[in-house]
């Protein structure tokens, strides 16, 4: 059979890929076999917490799908205090959660930069040095980054979103603060750094093609990123891409895309984290789950503080916005028994293909 014969191959192409993606039926069933075996061989059946902060909904940019961006004025604004976010910081670290991602909006000032190295600081003596930490904040200067990471930042997370300019350029305004070579740049300067790199895409956007998945996918391979992050996306009717609504996939495809699109870059990427995204979840209640068990291993809890989730909403129903996250670890552990999958309490997690790069 052709797909087999796809699936044994040592290198794959860009028509390979788009044969993945295109997976239904049997083939599927083949292509979640084979990546569920290069993950048990190559990560392993462990799955790493990253407590998720969302600490701020305040963003200077304006992106054409994004539920927080700028000019939404119908969004209540909000900034968690420092005690807020290292109160969630304890939480993650008393319940062995291994890591942190601090993410928000894109601020660019010195008193931003500030703020978050002092955080960064007092995060790392808190947990005496033993909370792993992610950052998610936007295009930074390389002065920033580099002092972020001083400060004890070890992973970053930089969608490229799409790695089709075109693309980009059509769901994002086209100016000087949504430019897609400085999105490029900085993920650059992030590996150069010594930043674990991580990347990612939406999937099922608007003017989206299956050829530009696979390239994504080979995008990812050629950056040699440490780790991904991708998920489907969802409309927001607040947003200016929500117009374009009636031309989606519906959303069970875009959902089962996205657990093809994870499973096809497990096998071109055998080594590296790939996390479960929330938006998986906003589709189906185990969706997340779902994607653990073909391929992910990374899944991210949110431990903001519940009364402000409902205010980060990127998309429509985003899940858990109205949980506590002692409710959200008790939920996680029977769903990841159910995924085959085994926590690593209290474990950085780091990507492997990380470790390797660096050796
Ligand atoms: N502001 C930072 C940035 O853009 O990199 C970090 C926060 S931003 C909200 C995190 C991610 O949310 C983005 O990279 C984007 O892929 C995702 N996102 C935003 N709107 C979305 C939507 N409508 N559907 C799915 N994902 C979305
Ligand atoms: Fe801001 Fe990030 Fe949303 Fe873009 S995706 S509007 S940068 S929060």
């Amino acid at each position: 059979m052709e797909f087999e014969k796809i699936l044994k191959k040592e290198k794959l192409e860009r028509e390979d890929l788009i044969a993945m993606l295109s997976a239904k039926g049997e083939e599927r069933k083949l292509l979640f076999e084979k990546a569920v075996e290069t993950k048990l061989k190559y990560v392993g059946n462990k799955v790493y917490f990253r407590g998720l902060v969302e600490f701020s909904n305040i963003c200077s940019k304006d992106c054409y799908y994004c539920g927080i961006r700028k000019g939404n004025d119908k969004v209540a604004r909000y900034n968690l205090s420092d005690k807020e976010i290292l109160d969630a910081a304890t939480y993650a670290h008393e319940n062995r959660y291994g890591s942190l991602v601090l993410q928000g909006g894109e601020i660019i000032s010195p008193a931003f930069t500030k703020r978050i190295e002092n955080l960064l600081k007092k995060i790392k003596k808190l947990s005496n040095k033993g909370l792993g930490i992610t950052l998610s904040l936007g295009e930074q200067s390389r002065d920033t980054y580099q002092r972020w990471m001083d400060a004890g930042a070890h992973r970053y997370l930089l969608r490229i979103e799409s790695s089709s300019r075109e693309l980009y350029n059509k769901i994002h305004p086209v100016n000087e603060h949504h430019e897609f070579e400085t999105r490029y740049d900085c993920l650059r300067t992030l590996q150069d750094l010594g930043y674990q790199t991580g990347t990612g895409v939406m999937i099922g956007l608007p003017f989206q093609t299956i050829e530009q998945l696979a390239d994504d996918i080979l995008f990812m391979k050629d950056f040699d990123v440490d780790m991904v992050g991708m998920g489907p996306y969802i409309e927001h009717h607040d947003t200016p891409l929500y117009q374009f609504k009636d031309q989606l996939l519906p959303i069970k495809e875009r959902f089962d895309l996205t657990l093809n699109m994870i499973a096809s870059l497990r096998i071109v990427m055998k080594d590296i984290n790939i996390a479960a995204a929330t938006a998986l979840q906003a589709i189906d209640p185990i969706g997340r789950e779902k994607a653990v068990k073909i391929g992910a291993n990374i899944i991210m809890p949110n431990v903001t503080p519940g009364l402000f989730r409902n205010d980060y909403a990127l998309y429509e129903n985003k899940p858990c916005t109205d949980e506590d996250p002692e409710q959200c670890l008790n939920c996680m552990d029977v769903r990841i028994q159910l995924a085959d999958g085994e926590i690593g309490y209290g474990k950085w997690g780091d990507s492997a293909h990380y470790v390797r790069r660096k050796k």
